[in-house]
Parts: structure tokens; sequence; C-alpha cells
């Protein structure tokens, strides 16, 4: 019943044009790389991060983190499938775009809960999510997480000296594509961050750091994330991830925080 609802699901999305629903695509598992990437737009000159195409030998230049003034507007029916449609459709999104390479892209995060926010997405968009990778992925999610760290290292050395950062994975992630997150742990310094839910899904166990994911997938061959696990770790009271002082409400969790976060870093 499932399977078959599965299947007229992928039909319907392959008819629109959409990708499948939640699900990984069966026939879609492995890595589906793309075309690599035409060589720089208009950011290179402005001396932004778009690479020259990303060969290993000769990994593509970091640029400044300079977020655009607005992003393109998602269809509010399809706001989940917003970063698929970033992928697919780089040109337009080129604003939004950090760095990229023949197989993975960094974009500015739309809502970022931190100073610096940033999302490593895979170019094989068949990759919708943790669920989907298998040992096949590896080798990519390898890359993004190489990626995410030379990222993390630049901008320690050019931009964001006393900022320290987290790269890593929602266990329950609420958009379609696979993202691994690249944040500075400044998450008093966001206005974006409103809510019990973003403070928990970067402070606890719910973000799981990008060499965890990696180590599992590699052991087992798959990750799998128990939903109650994490629902209950994203429903959480509020706590100080450096001094675990509890807080009752966000303003106050981030008061406290800002002081404990500077007091470890200076
Ligand atoms: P997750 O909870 O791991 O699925 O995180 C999704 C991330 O995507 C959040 O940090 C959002 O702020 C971010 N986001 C949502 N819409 C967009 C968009 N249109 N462009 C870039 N980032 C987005």
């Amino acid at each position: 019943d499932t399977l078959l609802r599965r299947c007229y699901t992928n039909m319907l999305a392959a008819f629109f044009g959409e990708p499948a629903t939640g699900a990984c695509e069966e026939g879609a598992r492995g890595p589906r790389l793309q075309e690599a990437p035409r060589a720089l737009g208009a950011r290179d000159e402005g001396g932004g991060a778009w690479s020259n195409g990303g060969s290993q030998a000769e990994p593509a230049a970091l640029g400044m983190y300079h977020p655009p003034a607005a992003f393109p507007a998602v269809p509010h029916h399809s706001w989940q499938d917003a970063l698929l449609l970033q992928v697919k459709d780089l040109a337009k999104h080129k604003d939004s775009i950090y760095f990229k390479d023949s197989r993975c892209i960094a974009i500015y995060d739309a809502y970022p809960k931190a100073t610096v926010h940033l999302l490593v997405l895979p170019r094989d968009t068949s990759l919708l999510s943790l669920d989907c990778a298998t040992p096949m992925h590896l080798d990519l999610m390898q890359h993004m997480s190489q990626v995410a760290d030379r990222i993390v290292a630049h901008l320690k050395a050019a931009q964001f000296r006393k900022l320290s950062f987290k790269v890593g994975y929602h266990a329950i992630p609420s958009m379609r594509l696979l993202h691994l997150h690249v944040i500075s742990e400044d998450f008093h310094a966001s206005e974006r961050l409103k809510h019990k839910k973003h403070w928990n899904s970067f402070t606890t166990d719910f973000f799981v750091p990008s060499s965890q994911v990696l180590a599992t997938l590699e052991r087992e061959g798959r990750v799998v994330m128990p939903a109650a696990k994490y629902k209950a770790l994203e429903e959480q009271g509020l706590e100080c991830p450096l001094c675990h002082a509890k807080f009752p409400t966000i303003p106050s969790m981030k008061k406290h925080y800002k002081l404990c976060y500077d007091k470890v870093r200076q």
C-alpha cells in the first residue's frame, strides 16, 4: 500500500517536474553528478567566492562572507524545496551562492541563526536527505565536509577571528535536499533565532556533527535518526550549551549565553 502510494506520488511529481515527496527516489539513489559549472560570473571580480570549477588539485579560492540584501522569493507551496530550486537554477540564485565547485555549492542561509550561517548542498539533487545516503554517497559527503572545513578555516582567518563554528546536520531537517550547516556559535547574535526549536536545533545533540554522520555511514552503511529521540531534544527546555544553566525564555537565554560565550572566547 505504502509502496503503491509512493509510486503514484513519484509519478505525479515527475509529471509536474517536481522532486518526489519526502522519501528518496529509489531509482535515483546513486550519485548523479551534474555538469561541471561554467567559470565565474560577476561575483568573481567583486571578490566573491565563486569557484574556478573546483578541481581537487587546485581548490577554488574563498572570498568574503557577504550575504545578499534579499533572496529570490520562493512560491509558498514549495518552501520545502527552496534549496533544491537553488541548485537547479544557479544562474537565478548567483547572489545567494558563497562558493561552488563541480560537486557542491555553499549558499547563504536566508534566515541565519548566527553571525555566519551557510549551507553546503550537493549538486546531486537525488540526495534529498540523510535517509537517502548510502555508501555510494560517502565520497560526496566527505567532500562537502572538507569544503565546510575549508570555509570555516578561511572565515576564521580572514574575517571572523573571534568566532567559533559548528559543521553538521539537523537530525530531522525541514527542507528537502541534503544540507550541511556551517554556522558560527554566537547564537545570541541573530534576531532570526526566535524559538525554542531554533535554539535546540543548534545547541543540543539534535545538531549532528558532520564527522559523526560520516563515521556512521562508513560503519553502518546508512544513517538512521530515531524520530522520538530527536523530537524530544527539539522540545526540551532552554539550556546553555556552555554552562548548562536553564532559562525560561529566548531573550533571557540569549542574554545569558552572550556573557557565557564572550567569557569562553576571550
Ligand atoms: P533544516 O532545519 O536543517 O532543514 O534547515 C533548513 C535551513 O534552510 C534553515 O536554516 C533555514 O533558515 C534555511 N532556509 C530556508 N529557506 C531558505 C532559502 N530560500 N534559501 C536559503 N536558506 C533557506
